[in-house]
């Protein structure tokens, strides 16, 4: 019985060929590789059939598999699965047609469980050669959205430092043109120019160094200065420089006072300053006048935890990461209003990156609550900066340096 199979097989082969490449194979320099193709499986299935193993078949499909272009791996309905569905079904038609219905039966079900086979075996060989060339596609990208943002992040740099030769001119030509006027002369006009000019550097700087700052996060090689500080001497300071702002914007500042105000940590006194500095402008640029801010916090095992709440603006869930990147200011660039205080004054979306790796630098964690954006009823926000208590500074060197202070705290 097995052996009529292989025969009839054997028989209606030359046929079967011709059929399926003629249906499935159009162009006759596609048919000719389909049909040498074609004859492989052909074998395949004979051996099979045969054996009654229809791994036989597994090279063939492999070889298929692995010829695949690149748009067949990627276009979900085009696919060897669906070509041997159609190479089943024409199969059986030529059977039906060519045998006799008992014989053509005998052979389809010696045929059948090979095709169902086959079908399974490519349908997943194919599902993990479309993986693969996603997951290929993928690192691809990846590899491209990396040198993006190194590219991004050489630029700041570079732009950074050619920005700060002229902003030296500036300031140094600024100064020599001041001392032609008498000191006493503080009212008249090209003084009163020249403050402008001041000012307009003065900002300019800080853009710079803020870039300056990105730039060094985003390569690790943001340095700190370990020294003991008392987060209630940073923020009384901040307090004091702000107040004027405060003032004229009509808010309210409240600092509480909570366990871990007057804790001595080590850290970097400036770098936590332009942190905190950074999270205050922030909650007075985005809360409108008359609005509440306040600084509050509490000890946890190994930490200090800070919140700064606001009752501005608020933020969008989905926009809770992005804020914390690179330029992640939000809303139209083209209505973009600069200013450092005014209310929802942007400014180059800097701030928060900076705050979150100097934050970051010092072993701690910086994230943001609310519950969105809404300019009518104000939801505010509140960001949580965790800051690890530290006793003694990182390195020995500064451990030795603040030897005595490092004794009486432990
Ligand atoms: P910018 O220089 O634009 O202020 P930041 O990095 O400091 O840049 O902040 C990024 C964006 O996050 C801001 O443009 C603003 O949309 C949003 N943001 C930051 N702080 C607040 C806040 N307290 N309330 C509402 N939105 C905020």
């Amino acid at each position: 019985m097995l052996m009529d199979v292989v025969e009839m097989l054997s028989q209606t082969r030359e046929g079967w060929l011709g059929r399926i490449s003629h249906r499935l194979a159009r162009g006759a320099g596609v048919r000719e590789s389909f049909l040498e193709q074609l004859n492989q499986l052909y074998d395949a299935f004979q051996h099979a059939v045969e054996s009654g193993d229809p791994t036989w078949l597994e090279p063939t499909l492999n070889s298929w598999v692995k010829s695949l272009t690149q748009s067949e791996l990627t276009d979900e309905d085009s696919g060897l699965v669906a070509i041997l569905n159609e190479i089943l079904i024409l199969t059986y038609q030529y059977l039906e047609e060519t045998l006799a219905a008992e014989k053509s039966n005998v052979v389809m079900n010696a045929l059948l469980p090979n095709f169902t086979y086959a079908i399974e075996y490519t349908s997943r060989q194919e599902t993990q050669a479309r993986i693969d060339h996603i997951s290929k596609e993928l690192q691809i990208a990846q590899k491209t959205l990396e040198r993006l943002d190194k590219s991004k992040s050489d630029f700041i740099s570079v732009a950074a430092h050619e920005l700060k030769t002229p902003l030296t001119l500036l300031d140094g030509y600024t100064s020599m043109l001041r001392d032609l006027f008498p000191k006493d002369d503080e009212m008249s006009q090209a003084v009163l120019l020249l403050k402008g000019i001041d000012n307009g550097t003065r900002r300019l700087r800080e853009i710079v160094d803020d870039m300056i700052d990105v730039s060094l996060i985003d390569n690790n090689l943001l340095a700190l200065n370990f020294q003991p500080i008392w987060l209630n001497q940073v923020l009384e300071a901040l307090c004091e420089e702000l107040d004027t702002t405060i003032n004229n914007r009509q808010l309210s500042l409240d600092i509480k006072e909570f366990p871990g105000l007057h804790e001595m940590t080590f850290g970097d006194p400036e770098r936590l300053y332009q942190a905190f500095r950074n999270l205050l402008t922030n909650a007075i640029k985005y809360t409108p006048d008359n609005g509440v801010i306040t600084v509050d916090g509490k000890v946890l095992p190994g930490f200090i935890k800070v919140k700064i709440k606001d009752t501005g603006i608020g933020i969008d869930s989905e926009d809770h990461t992005r804020i914390f990147q690179k330029f992640g200011q939000l809303g139209n660039i083209s209505l973009h209003s600069s200013g450092k205080t005014k209310f929802k004054g942007g400014g180059p979306g800097l701030g928060l990156p900076i705050t979150k790796g100097i934050i970051e630098a010092h072993g701690g964690s910086i994230w943001v609550e609310s519950e969105g954006y809404d300019e009518e009823i104000f939801p505010g926000s509140t960001f949580h900066v965790m800051l690890p208590i530290r006793k003694s500074p990182p390195d020995e060197k500064t451990t030795a340096l603040y030897k005595s202070i490092v004794e009486t705290e432990l």
